[in-house]
C-alpha cells in the first residue's frame, strides 16, 4: 500500500515494540519514517534513527531540527514514547511523579510543539498520541501510571480542537496489555515468567496480548487521510477489556 508516499513520519519510542510495530507499518505504506528514541539501538535500520529524550526539550527541538533538515517536512507525529510506574498513590514520591509525567505527557506536548511549524505545511497532517486502557480502567497498583494515561486523552482532545482549524487531526489509541519487550521485562521479575504469561494471557477478554501490530494498524488509519473526518478522539485496541 502507497497510502503514505511522500509523507514523512516521527515515530517516539520507535525502535522498540509497540512504536517498532507503528514505524514499520507506516514505512511498509509509503512513508518514510523517522524514529526518535532515547535508545535507538533497536531501531530498524530502514528507518532514519535520531538520539531524542523526550524529556528534554532542547534534545527534542535539536532532534526535529534534524530530521526537518533531511526530509524537508514532518507531516505525521506519532507520540509513543513512554514508561510505566508500579504502585498505589502511597508508593510513588513527588520525584517520581514528576519524572514520568515529564516523559509520558509533557514528552507528547514537547514533540508536538517543536513539529508543529512543519505539520501546519502539510496537506496531510496528523498527530497519534499512544495512550492506554489505563486511562479508563481503573487498573490497581497503577495510579501515576493511569494518571499520565489519562491526560494524553485530554490533552488528545484539545490539541484537536486548537488544530483543527489548522488542518491538523489528533487522535489516540488505547492498547491494552501488549506484547512488547516491556511486558516481557514484567513477566521476566515473575518466579515462572510462562506461567504467568499463560495466566497475563488468560486475563485478557479475548484470552491473550494484543499485539503490537494491531495497535500500528490502528496508528496507520488514525494518521491516514482515510481517517479525515476523525479527531479528538481514540480508539481501543484492548479486546474489548474496556467493556468489562
Ligand atoms: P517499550 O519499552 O517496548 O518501548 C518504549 C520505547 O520508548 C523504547 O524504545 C524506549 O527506549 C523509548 N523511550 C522511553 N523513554 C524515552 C524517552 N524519555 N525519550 C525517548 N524515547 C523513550 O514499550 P511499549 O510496550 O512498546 O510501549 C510503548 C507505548 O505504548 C508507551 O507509551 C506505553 O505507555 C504504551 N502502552 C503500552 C502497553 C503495553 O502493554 N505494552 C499498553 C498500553 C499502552
Amino acid at each position: 500500500m502507497t497510502e503514505f508516499n511522500g509523507l514523512v513520519a516521527v515515530v517516539t519510542g520507535g525502535a522498540s515494540g509497540i512504536g517498532a510495530a507503528i514505524a514499520d507499518r507506516l514505512r511498509e505504506r509509503g512513508a518514510q519514517v523517522a524514529v526518535l528514541d532515547i535508545d535507538p539501538a533497536g531501531a530498524n535500520p530502514e528507518h532514519f534513527a535520531v538520539t531524542a529524550n523526550v524529556a528534554d526539550d532542547a534534545s527534542v527541538r535539536a532532534a526535529i531540527a534534524v530530521v526537518a533538515a533531511e526530509f524537508g517536512r514532518i507531516d505525521i507525529v506519532v507520540n509513543n514514547a513512554g514508561i510505566g510506574a508500579v504502585g498505589t498513590v502511597a508508593d510513588n514520591d513527588d520525584e517520581e511523579w514528576h519524572r514520568v509525567f515529564d516523559i509520558n505527557v509533557v514528552g507528547m506536548a514537547r514533540v508536538a510543539r517543536a513539529a508543529l511549524p512543519y505539520l501546519r505545511e502539510s496537506p496531510a497532517a496528523a498527530i497519534v498520541n499512544t495512550s492506554s486502557i489505563a486511562a479508563t480502567a481503573g487498573l490497581p497498583q497503577r495510579a501515576l501510571y493511569s494518571a499520565t494515561k489519562g491526560a494524553v486523552l485530554s490533552l488528545t482532545r484539545a490539541m484537536a480542537a486548537d488544530h483543527l482549524r489548522e488542518g491538523i487531526r489528533v487522535n489516540c489509541v488505547n492498547p491494552g496489555t501488549a506484547d512488547t519487550p516491556w511486558v516481557a521485562r514484567l513477566l521476566d521479575q515473575a518466579d515462572d515468567p510462562v506461567a504467568e504469561r499463560a495466566a497475563l494471557n488468560a486475563r485478557q477478554p479475548h484470552g491473550r496480548l494484543v499485539a503490537a501490530s494491531e495497535v500500528a494498524d490502528a496508528v496507520a488509519y488514525l494518521a491516514s487521510p482515510r481517517s479525515g473526518s476523525t479527531t479528538g478522539t481514540s480508539i481501543a485496541v484492548d479486546g474489548g477489556m474496556q467493556n468489562l
